[in-house]
């Protein structure tokens, strides 16, 4: 017998998350060193996080000592910063872990999530790692949810509504009023913000209207800290109450803590840095739309989709990553030729775009 006997039935078909290959797992194999690729593929901030950040990080004395478990110095930060009150917010290791730990808490084995396809991973994910039924409601050609349709698939089984905001890897928003009528349901609809900093648009000021309304945030991308793993949640009190039961002790660690902190208190560097990129976005998307060969989809975020035409998406990717240029390629249904392109700084913008005429004219 074979351990894997053991295995829950259901999972040994599970193909897991398909996370961007690191740069230094992909040294050696490709033309470029790690330190020179251009890594836009994870929607990652290219000028890093604060320099506050590194500082109070290399003096900190007190990596021996365990956070604190209530997160409650990091919580009181983030209400201010968000707008929300203390206690209807619960910090996660990255705001992954909150989209997990809330799947755990509300869907039973058989209990249905709905999920606006194509859409991020991660829904999917732990929807099916719970045994969950996933039921995917696809998005217009132009990737706007269709609201009839998610309200059509509502049965008394749906626990919850994932909707992200803009939308990765689209780029577009939904508009408020679409998120209204999904909220009147009464499903809960967790409104996922990751890229807020950038879009600008955010339901927050609905969280005290709607008590089946969860917003989620994360500190990953505007803040350059995806490494240090840390994203937060405005939840219904009840709701927040149980995530910090059911999580695991001290899942936001010391050095993520100390970098929210320092983050916060430079916020205008930041900000700036997110002008940047916003800018930035503008000008690639001027530049890729110059390229015959693709089609680009306009975007509120700090990355750009495009729909390749005459050269094979899967092939481009594996092209520009030879030359050390790193995008991200989804192997999923109706978007098999397409490619996203995080937004770096003007220097990625003119390397791309020469590679791509080089690859494609
Ligand atoms: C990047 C991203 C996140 C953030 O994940 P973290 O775990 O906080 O790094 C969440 N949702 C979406 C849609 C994202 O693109």
């Amino acid at each position: 017998m074979g351990i894997e006997k053991l295995i829950r039935k259901e999972l040994l078909s599970f193909g897991g998350y398909s996370a961007a290959a690191s740069p230094e797992v992909l040294e050696g194999k490709i033309e470029v060193a790690a330190k020179d690729m251009i890594k836009i593929d994870a929607n990652e901030n290219p000028y890093g996080c604060s320099p506050r950040v590194n500082k109070a990080l290399a003096k900190y004395p007190q990596f021996n000592i365990y956070p604190d478990d209530g997160q409650e110095k990091l919580r009181g930060l983030i209400a201010g910063y968000a707008g929300a009150d203390i206690k209807h917010i619960v910090c996660g290791n990255g705001s992954n872990q909150l989209i997990d730990l809330l799947i755990r808490l509300l869907v039973n084995p058989g209990d249905e999530v709905i999920n606006c396809t194509p859409t991020f991973g991660i829904y999917s994910f732990s929807t099916k790692l719970c045994n969950g039924v996933l039921v995917d409601v696809p998005r217009d050609d132009d990737f706007n949810i269709k609201i009839g349709k998610v309200k059509a698939a509502i049965t008394p089984k749906t626990k919850l509504i994932f909707v992200t905001n803009p939308n990765n890897p689209t780029g577009n928003l939904t508009p408020e009023k679409d998120i209204v009528e999904l909220l009147e349901t009464g499903v809960p609809v967790v409104l996922d913000e990751a890229y807020y900093e950038f879009s600008r648009q955010t339901v927050m000021p609905l969280t005290g209207k709607y008590e089946n309304l969860i917003v989620l945030r994360t500190f990953s991308k505007w803040a350059g800290l995806a490494g240090l793993r840390v994203g937060y949640g405005i939840f219904p009190e009840a709701i927040a109450d149980f995530i910090l039961r059911i999580k695991i002790p001290y899942n936001v660690n010391v050095a993520a803590q100390v970098a929210v902190a320092e983050s916060l208190k430079d916020k205008d560097y930041l900000l700036a840095s997110v002008q940047k990129l916003v800018d930035e976005r503008q000008r690639l998307n001027a530049q890729l739309q110059k390229i015959s060969w693709l089609t680009v989809y306009p975007s509120q975020s700090n990355f750009i989709f495009c729909r390749v035409r005459n050269v094979d998406a899967q092939d481009l990717h594996k092209q520009l990553q030879m030359k050390g240029i790193l995008v991200r390629y989804f192997d999923q249904p109706r978007i098999k030729d397409c490619i996203r392109f995080s937004v770096g700084k003007p220097e990625h913008t003119d390397a791309l775009i020469k590679t791509l005429r080089a690859i494609g004219g």
